[in-house]
């Protein structure tokens, strides 16, 4: 059966990936980011600012009114803003955390009272290995990851009774636009793998893909690195 699928930052990276995954499957996806554009396949495209609280509610309320209940939820948008701890502006900390952090909590938000009457959904926050690492130059970006560990297991706990799960995937050095600008520290980060290669945003989606499908119905609260064994141990 046709799922109800919301992902954002779709339109790029492992968000375009996730969605492509679903389409795959015939799933009916919708697909946030701020730009509104999405991969060929998905049901409806959106602008929407995921640190923007209202705007949040706004799509995921048409989109339920234009395709139902909402049966997974991927909260993918995030941003980078690197800078040494000592010289990071507030600015640079608000807006990451505003992204990475507030966006996912109000996307889970606005579709769970959906999932709690449907009596079952997944939502799945994407993570990174950031904060099990630490990563000098990523305090707000490391600090946010950590934040939605602590918000996916306590969610867990809230929704469990209603056959809703709640998970993390973490990846590692992913190839996306995020990770091009990385350069020269970039190759010294893919000498830290022990598989010795970056990974792809496919391989992200796969495991996406798996938490949020009927084998991962017993999973939830969980932390899925997927990183090619860099943070082992996690
Ligand atoms: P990306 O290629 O830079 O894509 C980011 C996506 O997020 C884009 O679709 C972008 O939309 C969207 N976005 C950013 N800010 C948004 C906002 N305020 N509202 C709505 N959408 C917004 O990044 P990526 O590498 O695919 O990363 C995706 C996720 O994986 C992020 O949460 C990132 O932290 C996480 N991650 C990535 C890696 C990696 O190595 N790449 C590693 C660990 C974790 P627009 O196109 O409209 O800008």
């Amino acid at each position: 059966m046709s799922r109800h699928v919301i992902v954002t930052g779709a339109s790029r990276g492992i968000g375009a990936a996730v969605a492509r995954h679903f389409t795959d499957l015939g799933d009916t996806v919708v697909a946030f980011s701020r730009s509104g554009d999405a991969p060929e396949g998905c049901a409806a495209a959106m602008a929407v600012d995921v640190s923007d609280a209202a705007a949040v509610a706004a799509a995921v309320k048409d989109a339920i009114g234009r395709f139902g209940p909402v049966s997974v939820a991927v909260a993918n948008a995030g941003i980078t803003r690197d800078g040494l701890a000592l010289r990071m502006t507030d600015e640079q900390w608000r807006e990451v955390l505003a992204t990475n952090l507030d966006g996912a909590f109000y996307t889970a938000r606005a579709v769970l009272a959906s999932m709690v009457r449907a009596r079952g959904g997944s939502i799945i926050f994407m993570g990174s290995v950031s904060p099990f690492l630490g990563v000098p130059g990523q305090a707000n970006y490391a600090a946010a990851k950590a934040g939605l560990v602590g918000l996916a297991r306590s969610l867990a706990k809230e929704v469990a009774s209603r056959a809703i799960t709640v998970n993390v995937v973490a990846p590692g050095f992913i190839d996306t636009d995020m990770t091009q600008a990385l350069g020269e520290s970039g190759e010294q980060l893919t000498a830290l793998i022990p598989m010795g290669r970056v990974g792809t945003p496919s391989e992200i989606a796969d495991a996406v893909g798996f938490l949020a499908s009927n084998q991962a119905r017993y999973i939830t609260g969980t932390v899925l690195a997927v990183d090619g064994g860099l943070s082992m141990g996690l």
